[in-house]
Parts: structure tokens; C-alpha cells; sequence
């Protein structure tokens, strides 16, 4: 381990955080989710985000034109800056007509996000460290260990308390916490449109791609390298209209493609690491053939396809409570709570769930701390899209400014532990 590394390490009060990337942001920049959805956000970070990123041009307040038809199988979301960023603070209750979005350059959320961090003076930040493993006794974790993907080094981090931010809560999955993976039957929470049985049905993947305007001429064919007969069937259900993309214009009239979705979940995570990267470029080429062929796209080209893949759901905590879709309509929870939520229940791709697809809320509802803490650990939460909820709830909870605002609450709850000397 290098020296400098070490002497930081062993200073006092030093908040470290490891990130496996060489940037902050995660699916919502490197993964291209870069459009913040309508919805309550509280009163969190994300307004200092938007300021500085309307003030420099670089996002800005976009809403949906046109209409989903033949001629344009997608939803069209355009940067209008006709209303104020407040305008994107709701969904519920709200006609899709007064829907707004907020939709930004991802490098430039990534360094204002960095930017603001680094104002407080002992947060060590540690890029392309990735966690590898843990140690723990008695409920209580003593360390992790990180490497280096650079370097190859490994090194020990001893905390007094832990935050797995992880989408797939890595960490607490190596604690041996319980998680669950896929469908709830209804036996185990009664939640009104679970099905009878338990299934490893997840919420879609897709792969998502950035389109440039380009002065080219000849007709865009798709490699032959990925051409495929599963992506041929596949694109059957594009040209059928059965799956509808969502496209959103980035401030500089680039285009974000997020193909709803690109995969089934189950079908990426029972595919080899190696062939998952082949069958979406090989959906994400044929798509763009197809828009630039039939669609009106002939001048536009791919100009970045990110390089983290868009996974909406994985494993998740069984925390000391799970937010169910019971609690969601009986308001079980108001107070006390970390942040708020209000995005519809929102599943893609193959799905056991009732009336699955986009199920509208009628009012936000609360997320409480229990869906952060471990029922095995005192001295860790679990703060991301992997938090204590139920299948059906997280497909409406991992928004991005929801992760946000409850990572927030959650971090508040460590720094109160952390005054108090107590256990979480
Ligand atoms: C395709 C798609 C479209 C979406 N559309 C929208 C939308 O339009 N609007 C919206 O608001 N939300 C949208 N969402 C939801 C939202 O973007 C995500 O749910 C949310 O960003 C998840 O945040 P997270 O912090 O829980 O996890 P992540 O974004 O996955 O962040 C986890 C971080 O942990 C890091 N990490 C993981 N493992 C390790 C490790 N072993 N060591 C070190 N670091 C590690 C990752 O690199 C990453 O930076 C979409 C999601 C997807 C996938």
C-alpha cells in the first residue's frame, strides 16, 4: 500500500469513499440515466446539482413532445427550459401534460457532484477501488478490504461504521445479510398485485446509447459482427411496438436512447459475464439500424454506448423492515422517514406481476429508516435501488433523485451514531 494512502487511512474522522469507477454518479452518469424522472425529492442536493448545471447549460428542464405512434414508436422528450427546475419535483396526481424532467451532460454531474464532496475537508475520495471483501464478528463489521484496479493492491479500511451504496449491495451480500432476488409470491407480504407464486423474474436491463448529429451519407448498416438470430426476434417486438423506447434530448440536441428495456433481468443474470456485452450491442446496432432505416435517423450516429450497463433491480436487503405496496397506499409511514417517493410502479420486460407495467401513484409516500439498517448489523446501512423493499416497491423507488435524497437521510443517520457513539 502506498505511504500517503496509509497516513490518510489512519487520520481520525476521515469519511472514505470507494468507488470502482474513475467518477462519481454511477448508473445515473456512467450508466447514461441521464434524465432525473418527475418526482419528490425533499429538500436534498440535487437542488445545488441543478442550479449549477442550468446556470451553465450543461441540463436542463425538459418534457415530453409528440405522441407515440407509426411513425415515431418512442416517447420524445425535449429540452424546453420553459419552467422552473420545481416543475420537476412531482409526479402523483399529475396529468402527464404537467410532467417535467430534468436531463444533464453525465460528465459534468459527475465533477459537480465531485465538486461539491471535496468542499468537505475529510472525505478521502478513492477512485478505481473496488471492494473485494469484509470482516466482521459478532454484528458488527470490522473492515473491508479494497483493491486497486489500477495497481492490483489490496488494502484493509477499518470504520467504525459502513455504508454499502453498492447497486447490488455487494457488501452486505459478503456480511451474509438476507437478501431476496426476483418476484414475491403474495403469501409473503399479502401485497395486492404479487403473484401466487415466487419467481427470479427482475425489472429489465438496457443498455443505454448516445446518438451525434453527423454529416455522413452512406446508410448505417450494423456490423456483421453482431448479427444474431436471438437479436432478429428480438427486434420483431420493436417493430411490433411492443416495447417502446424512451429517447431524451441532452442540452446540446445529442439524443439518450434507454431502450425499455434492452434485456429481461433474469435473462443478463443467467448469461456468461463475457456474452452479456455481445447480446446488447448487438440489440443496441440493430435498433439504431432500424431508426436510422425507417425512422427518420439516417444523419444521426451512435457516439457512445456506456459503458455500465442500465441494471434496474438485483439482489435486495431484508432489512429490519420491507417496504411493501401495502405500506405505499396505507401511508403506514410519515414520519421519521428518510426521504419521500412518488414514481409510478414501474416493471419492464418479462413479469409476473399484476397489471405489471406503469401503475401511477396517487400521492407520494415515505420511506423509513428500517429500510436501511441490517436486522444482523449495528454498525452498517444499506443506502441504493438494493435497500429493504419489496420487488414491486423498488421498481418505483430507484429513481435517482430518490436514491439520492435517501442516501442523504441515511448518511445523516451514521453521522448521529457517529456523535452519540451508538449503535445503529
Ligand atoms: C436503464 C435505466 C433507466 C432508468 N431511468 C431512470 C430515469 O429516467 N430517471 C430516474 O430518476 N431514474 C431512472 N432509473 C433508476 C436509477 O437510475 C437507478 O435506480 C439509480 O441510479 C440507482 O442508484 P444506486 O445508487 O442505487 O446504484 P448505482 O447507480 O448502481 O450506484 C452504485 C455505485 O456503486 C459502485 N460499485 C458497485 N459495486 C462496487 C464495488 N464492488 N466496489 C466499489 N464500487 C462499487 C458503482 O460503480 C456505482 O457507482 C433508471 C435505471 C435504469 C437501469
Amino acid at each position: 500500500m502506498c505511504s500517503s494512502l496509509l497516513s490518510l487511512l489512519k487520520e481520525k474522522e476521515t469519511v472514505i469513499l470507494i468507488e470502482q469507477y474513475n467518477q462519481l454518479g454511477g448508473t445515473s452518469t456512467i450508466g447514461g440515466v441521464n434524465t432525473w424522472e418527475p418526482g419528490v425529492a425533499g429538500k436534498g442536493i440535487h437542488y445545488q446539482l441543478a442550479k449549477h448545471l442550468l446556470e451553465t447549460k450543461q441540463g436542463g428542464v425538459s418534457q415530453s413532445i409528440g405522441s407515440v405512434n407509426r411513425e415515431t414508436p418512442y416517447g420524445f422528450s425535449t429540452i424546453t427550459n420553459k419552467d422552473s427546475y420545481e416543475s420537476t419535483l412531482k409526479r402523483s396526481g399529475l396529468t402527464k401534460d404537467k410532467w417535467r424532467r430534468f436531463t444533464f451532460e453525465p460528465d459534468a454531474m459527475a465533477v459537480t457532484m465531485e465538486t461539491i464532496l471535496t468542499t468537505y475537508p475529510n472525505l478521502l475520495l478513492l477512485y478505481q477501488h473496488q471492494l473485494m471483501d469484509v470482516s466482521y464478528h459478532k454484528g458488527h463489521i470490522d473492515s473491508v478490504i479494497i483493491k486497486n484496479r489500477e495497481t492490483n493492491e489490496k488494502v484493509i479500511v477499518k470504520g467504525s461504521y459502513f455504508a454499502d451504496c453498492t447497486g447490488d449491495i455487494v457488501l452486505a451480500r459478503m456480511a451474509d445479510c438476507e437478501t431476496n432476488l426476483g418476484e414475491d409470491s403474495f403469501d409473503l407480504y399479502q401485497e395486492p398485485s404479487a403473484p401466487i407464486n415466487s419467481s427470479p423474474n427482475i425489472n429489465g436491463v438496457t443498455q443505454v446509447f448516445r446518438l451525434q448529429q453527423t454529416t455522413k451519407k452512406k446508410p448505417y448498416k450494423m456490423p456483421l459482427l453482431y448479427h444474431h438470430e436471438s437479436t432478429r426476434k428480438w427486434m420483431k417486438k420493436i417493430s411490433e411496438y411492443k416495447l417502446v423506447p424512451s429517447i431524451n434530448q441532452y442540452p446540446n440536441g445529442d439524443l439518450c436512447v434507454n431502450l425499455l428495456p434492452t434485456m429481461d433481468g433474469n435473462e443478463y443474470m443467467n448469461l456468461l459475464k463475457e456474452d452479456r456485452q455481445f447480446f446488447l450491442n448487438s440489440r443496441t446496432f440493430a435498433y439504431f439500424e432500424f431508426l436510422a432505416t425507417h425512422k427518420g435517423f439516417e444523419s444521426k450516429r451512435i457516439s457512445h454506448i456506456f459503458k455500465m450497463v442500465g441494471v434496474r433491480e438485483s439482489y435486495r436487503l431484508i432489512g429490519r423492515t420491507v417496504l411493501t405496496e401495502n405500506n405505499i397506499y396505507q401511508d403506514t409511514y410519515t414520519e421519521n422517514i428518510l426521504c419521500q417517493a412518488d414514481h409510478a410502479l414501474d416493471i419492464h420486460g418479462k413479469s409476473n406481476v399484476k397489471g405489471k407495467g406503469i401503475v401511477e401513484l396517487n400521492k407520494p409516500y415515505g420511506i423509513p429508516k428500517e429500510c436501511v439498517l441490517t436486522k444482523e448489523f449495528d454498525n452498517l446501512v444499506v443506502a441504493s435501488r438494493g435497500s429493504s423493499f419489496s420487488h414491486i416497491v423498488a421498481s418505483s423507488c430507484r429513481l435517482t433523485r430518490t436514491m439520492m435524497a435517501m442516501g442523504e437521510g441515511a448518511g445523516k443517520l451514521l453521522y448521529q451514531a457517529y456523535l452519540h457513539n451508538q449503535e445503529l
